[in-house]
């Protein structure tokens, strides 16, 4: 059997998912932030559990998919024979928030930083083009504070590491929030319907306020 560092830390008992009758939201756990993403569902009222064996999906009302690198997380969720059924979960509708590698995921199409096809698994669940590796060598990280539509206060403070940008959408693509480059704003927040992307980390603050959308938005769907 596969093992994925810190597992027994992610087993999830019924003592340690959240709260009691907020959505269950799984954390995509093949690689990536998994428990700070857990946390931070947590204190949006979610039962919030780490999920990587297709069996795990049927419960689940929304999912988060990490960030990490894009291809590796594709290339694990074939091995593990979860990209049918994510996909699956994903046309029937069930809510997904992807962070950064995750919002790759969710694409319908990725492209390399020059624009050439990236060949990988993808789920396809969003009608996003997505720019790997977008911001170029020299600002291949940085941090921002960005204005995204629906959250109130302050602007949101977005670590991005070897981000992608959203290059290209579809009609049914609400854009929440863009970031300026020296190429112009591009797109790093985006809803579409119950998926919701962002280029950067969210997990890597303590500002929970995306989670408490995201949550927010699977409680919605959940009761319709
Ligand atoms: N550069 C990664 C990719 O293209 C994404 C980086 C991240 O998730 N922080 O998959």
């Amino acid at each position: 059997m596969t093992r994925i560092p810190g597992e027994s830390l992610l087993a999830a008992g019924p003592s340690d998912d959240g709260l009691s009758g907020g959505p269950t939201i799984g954390v995509l756990a093949l690689q990536g932030d998994v428990l700070e993403h857990l946390r931070l569902l947590r204190a949006a009222g979610a039962r919030a559990v780490a999920v990587k064996r297709t069996g795990e999906l049927d419960r689940l009302d929304g999912l988060v998919i990490p960030g990490g690198e894009s291809t590796t997380i594709g290339k694990l969720a074939a091995m593990y024979g979860l990209l049918d059924p994510l996909r699956q979960r994903l046309r029937e509708g069930m809510p997904a928030f992807g962070t950064c590698a995750g919002a790759i995921l969710l694409a319908r199409r990725a492209l390399h930083a020059d624009g050439r096809p990236a060949e990988q698994p993808l789920l396809g669940a969003m009608d996003i083009v997505v720019r790997r590796n977008a911001f170029g060598r020299q600002i291949a990280s940085f941090e921002a504070d960005l204005d995204v539509l629906g959250l109130t206060g302050e602007p949101l403070h977005a670590v991005f590491i070897r981000a992608p940008w959203i290059e290209e959408h579809g009609p049914s693509v609400n854009v929440l929030a863009k970031v300026g480059t020296p190429l112009g704003d591009k797109v790093v927040v985006a809803r579409q319907g119950n998926l919701l992307a962002s280029a950067f980390h969210p997990e890597l603050t303590d500002d929970g306020r995306l989670h408490a959308l995201f949550v927010d938005l699977v409680r919605e769907a959940a009761t319709v």
